[in-house]
């Protein structure tokens, strides 16, 4: 448990959940709205769905269904490729 992760992740949400994850959307963003378009020169929007470790964050944390997660992940890979994104981050220890 590290307690400088909290910082910049906002509060956590109230609940029977204690992980100290955002509070996650129930719906896909992407398939609520359309005009959100997944690609890989997009690094502001991928960067919301990879950690501090430069990890893609798994569907559970971000809410975004399968398709688009796939979306999401080809996407983060290709942006990495570019030096767009990062392979890893900080190490969280
Ligand atoms: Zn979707």
């Amino acid at each position: 448990m590290s307690d400088r992760d909290d910082d910049d992740r906002g509060a956590p949400s109230g609940g029977g959940r204690e992980r100290r994850y955002y509070s996650r959307p129930r719906t896909c963003q992407f398939c609520s709205d359309h005009e959100i378009k997944i690609y890989y020169r997009n690094t502001q929007l991928l960067s919301s769905f990879v950690n501090r470790e430069g990890k893609i964050r798994p569907r559970r944390q971000t809410g975004t269904c399968a398709k688009h997660q796939r979306a999401i992940a080809v996407a983060v890979k290709r942006a990495r490729h570019m030096a767009l994104l990062q392979f890893a981050g900080e190490a969280l220890n």
